[in-house]
C-alpha cells in the first residue's frame, strides 16, 4: 500500500505509479479515504525491487507492506484512519441506529411511511426497509420492486438516508438507480464473492456505503473481514461489519447471538461493526438486552427491525421487529450505555 505525502496524487503522478507496478505484474488501486487517497498494490508486492522505485519517488511517503489477508481491512493498514459518515453521523462517535421494517409491504406503504417517522423521531440515522427478500420458502412473499419507490419516497419525507438488501446484479443496478444510500449484503450472500466484488465495483466512485452481514455459517473471523476486502479493493471503504447471530442457533432464540465477536472484529479490522440484535434472537422482546449486549461489547451501532404495528407487519415484522415506543427506549438506553462504555 502506497502512502503519498500529499491527500491525493496528480494524475501524472497515478500514471507514473502504475506504470512501475505493472512492470512487476501488478495493478494499483486508489482506496478514496474520507480524507486522503491512498493506494493499494493489487498483486504479488514482494519485489523489493518494485518498493525500492517506489520508495524512491519524492512524492511518496512510504510503502506499507502488511502481510495480512486483508491488507485494506487490516487494523494496521494506513485506511484505519477513514471514518465512514452516513445520515449526519461518523460512526465511532455517537451510537448509530439504523431502523425499520424488515419488509415493505407494497399493499400497504403507509404502514412503511409511519414506520420511516418513527425511526426518526426516536433518534435513528438510517432506515433500512425490505424490497427484495432471501426467504427460505421460495413461495413465500419474496419482495416486490414496487417497494423501492416506498422506500425512496420514504427517504424524501423524513431526510434520512435508506438501506435495502441487493441479492444480485439487477438488484444492484435498480438500487443505484433510485439513489438507495446503503446496501444491505444479507447472510445468505455474504460469502458470494463474485456479488461482492460486483457491488465494490459499482459503487467504487460514489459514497454509497454497504452493510455487510455476517454470513450464518461463516466460521473464522477472518472470513467475515476477508468479505468486506473484496468490496473495499475496488475503491470504496465504506464497509460496516453486521454480526447478526449464526447458526445452529441457540434453543429459544432464532440463531446463536454473536455480539460477542466485535471486540474480536475490532482486534483484526478497523471497520466500524453495526450489531443486528433482532435477526440474532428473532424476538422483539429480547432485542433490547441482545442491543445493549451488543454495545457492552464494544458495538459502533445497530441495526434494529421496528415497525409502527409489528402485528400487522409481513416477514420478519410480526415477530421480531420493535414498537415505535420499544424503539425510542432501546435507542435511548443504548445512547447512556455507550457514553458509559466510552466516557
Ligand atoms: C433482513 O435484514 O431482513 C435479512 C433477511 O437479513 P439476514 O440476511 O441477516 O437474514
Ligand atoms: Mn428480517
Amino acid at each position: 500500500m502506497i502512502i503519498p505525502k500529499s491527500n491525493r496524487l496528480t494524475d501524472p503522478q497515478v500514471a507514473e505509479l502504475t506504470a512501475i507496478v505493472s512492470e512487476f505484474g501488478c495493478n494499483l488501486q486508489p482506496i478514496i479515504g474520507a480524507v486522503r487517497t491512498i493506494y493499494a498494490i493489487l498483486g504479488d508486492e514482494r519485489d523489493d525491487l518494485m518498493i525500492n522505485r517506489i520508495e524512491g519517488l519524492e512524492y511518496v511517503d512510504r510503502v506499507d507492506r502488511i502481510q495480512s489477508g486483508f491488507k485494506l481491512m487490516d487494523r494496521r493498514s494506513d485506511l484505519a484512519s477513514h471514518r465512514v459518515n452516513i445520515g449526519g453521523v461518523t460512526l465511532g462517535e455517537e451510537l448509530f441506529i439504523i431502523a425499520g421494517q424488515c419488509t415493505i409491504d407494497p399493499k400497504n406503504s403507509n404502514y412503511f411511511y409511519e414506520s420511516a417517522e418513527a425511526v426518526k423521531e426516536a433518534g435513528g440515522h438510517v432506515i433500512r426497509g425490505g424490497v427484495w427478500k432471501p426467504r427460505t420458502n421460495p413461495y413465500s412473499f419474496q419482495g416486490d420492486v414496487k417497494s423501492l419507490d416506498i422506500l425512496m419516497e420514504a427517504s424524501r419525507r423524513t431526510g434520512l438516508p435508506v438501506d435495502a438488501e441487493v441479492m444480485d446484479e439487477e438488484h444492484l443496478k435498480m438500487a443505484l438507480d433510485a439513489g438507495v444510500h446503503m446496501l444491505q449484503i444479507g447472510a445468505r450472500n455474504a460469502l458470494n464473492y463474485s456479488l461482492l466484488r460486483s457491488i465494490g465495483k459499482a459503487i467504487a466512485a460514489t459514497d454509497t456505503v454497504v452493510l455487510l452481514k455476517r454470513s450464518i455459517h461463516m466460521g473464522p473471523i477472518d472470513e467475515f473481514v476477508a468479505a468486506a476486502e473484496y468490496i473495499v479493493s475496488f475503491g470504496n471503504p465504506n464497509v460496516l461489519l453486521c454480526p447478526r447471530g449464526t447458526k445452529p442457533g441457540l434453543d429459544g432464540y432464532r440463531n446463536h447471538p454473536d455480539e460477542s465477536i466485535t471486540p474480536l472484529l475490532k482486534e483484526k479490522s478497523w471497520a466500524p461493526v453495526v450489531v443486528d440484535p433482532s435477526h440474532s434472537v428473532g424476538r422483539a422482546v429480547y432485542v433490547p438486552a441482545c442491543s445493549m449486549a451488543a454495545i457492552a461489547y464494544g458495538a459502533d451501532g445497530l441495526c434494529i427491525e421496528s415497525h409502527v404495528e409489528p402485528a400487522k407487519g409481513i416477514g420478519d415484522d410480526p415477530k421480531q421487529a420493535l414498537t415505535p415506543e420499544a424503539l425510542a427506549q432501546t435507542i435511548k438506553q443504548g445512547k447512556a450505555l455507550w457514553q458509559l462504555m466510552r466516557g
